[in-house]
């Protein structure tokens, strides 16, 4: 199994994500995955995390449970995950994953704005249906849809988890990441 790849280190810290944003547990130590989560900008990153399993599930069953489903029906409408993984034929190099947005198909070298995301057991990379890219426009599309309580939701997770003003952080147009 292929290590987390640079990609998904800390742009921050300039090496592997080790600790759960939320809880704060060594995620070398956990008994399981945890998922990465960038936002880049052009070629700069714009905001990063790493998340452990049991806190990802808690944050996304904190957003109100029609956005989930708009959330769900987006990808289901847009996306079919076990065709793709056919595709994949079992690659584990993570640039096949990413090679082209996961909802519209446009090729990663056509695309300015997107989010990625991997899960990683300890140092190594879990794949199938990670990792995988959305670009910025079909998030857009998604966040749209989402009910002013998920994106509260979303921003206090944001206040109590990044320090200083999150407006200097990140782009207001962004919000809720889709890729969680
Ligand atoms: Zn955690
Ligand atoms: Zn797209």
């Amino acid at each position: 199994m292929p290590e987390v790849p640079p990609i998904f280190h800390s742009l921050e810290k300039d090496e592997p994500f080790s600790h759960c944003i939320t809880c704060e547990k060594a995620l070398h130590e956990l008994s399981v995955p945890y998922t990465v989560s960038k936002v880049f900008k052009g070629p700069e990153c714009v905001f990063e995390y790493a998340m452990c399993q049991p806190c990802r599930l808690e944050m996304s069953q904190s957003f109100s449970e029609e956005s989930r489903k708009k959330i769900d029906d987006f990808f289901n409408q847009k996306v079919n995950l076990a065709d793709r993984s056919l595709a994949m034929e079992g690659s584990e190099h993570h640039t096949d994953w990413m090679k082209s947005c996961l909802t519209c198909g446009t090729p990663a070298n056509e695309v300015r704005d997107y989010s990625v995301a991997c899960m990683a057991f300890s140092d190594t990379l879990v794949f199938d249906p990670f990792p995988m890219m959305v670009c910025s426009p079909c998030e857009q599309k998604i966040q749209k849809q989402l009910s002013k309580e998920t994106k509260d939701q979303w921003d206090k997770f944001v206040a109590n988890n990044f320090e200083g003003p999150p407006a200097d952080a990140l782009d207001p147009t962004r919000g809720v990441p889709v890729l969680v």
